[in-house]
């Protein structure tokens, strides 16, 4: 068993300022999972740490460039103006940013009309940090959840799925 370790987060005025390098923040339609069909803000940050060989997205990683970059209260606000409850972060691989990466999971959760923030990792970045803060905090429970994409090693570049991961991404009770 892995040591958990907690993330401390300093207050909104501190980590709203914090800063993440981002691909892109839209609203389409969800074509995929149990809220396909509903309208989603797609929330896009930079950096991946596999190269899977059917990426469609590689233009989320180097040798691409961020698009831009923002503070964490930028980027809620930014997705806060579309009327959608559905938040998509992804990537890249949305948790690479680790602190940084929880603390905008954090701002989007608080979004008032947004009910649900699904974070589509690609379950090679250890999760038990963010169901922690889900565990703790109940608007979290509430709003976040994971969509893990799971693959065999084989069909990897590099990295692998951690079995232990599947563990944490269900719902917190
Ligand atoms: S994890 Fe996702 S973004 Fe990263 S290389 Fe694989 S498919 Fe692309």
């Amino acid at each position: 068993m892995k040591p958990i370790h907690d993330f401390q987060l300093p207050s909104r005025d501190v980590y709203g300022k914090w800063m993440l390098p981002m691909v892109e923040i839209f609203e389409t339609i969800e074509g995929e999972g149990m809220y396909q069909g509903f309208p989603t803000v797609f929330v896009r940050s930079f950096h991946c740490n596999l190269r899977c060989t059917w990426c469609d997205t590689s233009y989320s990683y180097a040798p691409a460039k961020p698009a831009f970059k923002a503070a964490i209260d930028d980027i809620a606000a930014q997705a806060a103006r579309f009327s959608s409850r559905h938040i998509c972060f992804t990537g890249g691989e949305p948790l690479i940013h680790q602190q940084k990466s929880a603390a905008l999971i954090l701002a989007l959760c608080a979004i008032e009309h947004v009910t649900d923030v699904h974070i589509e990792t690609n379950g090679a970045i250890d999760l038990a940090p963010f169901a922690r803060l889900r565990e703790k905090d109940p608007m979290l429970a509430k709003k976040m959840r994971f969509v893990m994409d799971y693959n065999s090693r084989g069909l990897r570049r590099n990295g692998e799925n951690d079995p232990e991961q599947l563990q944490l991404d269900r719902p917190a009770r």
